[in-house]
């Protein structure tokens, strides 16, 4: 596996609308491969393919350490509910935002064998489904964000959970 480079804010791969995998070669193996690495390197929990430059439709992520979903031309089938928390993203170091997602949310995509499967999630893994699935539209949490918030001295940012 290899670690790839990780396109930051201002890179106009990032703004892409993605184009669909039509079929999954040994190319796409390695891809989810790699993109997993470089997640993992990352301390992040979802990586999508234009964040390494790839202007396709996947996507890798591990809410639940140890439970990698690799995820093709996902699609969001069903959401629920709301939630405010914190989000970043590996593309927008240095920052975070408050940013509202749905509680539920329902994903059908392609796996690595080319069978698809459905995915719940709720919670954190809700709120990932709806930020990885967004890069592949050329949507960043900033666009959506109502606050963003700063790392102070320490490294910590302001926003107390609580205050919900
Ligand atoms: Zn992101």
């Amino acid at each position: 596996m290899a670690k790839l480079n990780i396109v930051k804010v201002g890179d106009s791969a990032l703004r892409k609308v993605c184009r669909p995998v039509t079929a999954i070669t040994p190319r796409t193996l390695r891809l989810l491969d790699d993109m997993v690495d470089t997640m993992r390197r990352a301390d992040g929990v979802g990586l999508a393919a234009p964040q390494v430059g790839i202007l396709r439709r996947i996507v890798v992520i591990e809410v639940e350490p140890g439970e990698v979903l690799e995820l093709i031309n996902p699609e969001i089938v069903e959401a629920s509910g709301e939630q405010i928390g914190t989000e970043g993203c590996l593309s927008v170091p240095g920052k975070q935002g408050i940013v509202k997602r749905p509680s539920y949310v329902r994903v059908k995509a392609i796996d690595r064998n080319g069978v698809e499967r459905e995915y719940e999630g709720t919670d954190l893994l809700a709120r990932c489904f709806c930020h990885e699935l967004d890069h592949l539209d050329g949507k960043l949490y900033i666009d959506k964000a109502t606050k963003i918030l700063y790392p102070d001295a320490e490294g910590y940012y302001e926003y107390d959970e609580d205050e919900d």
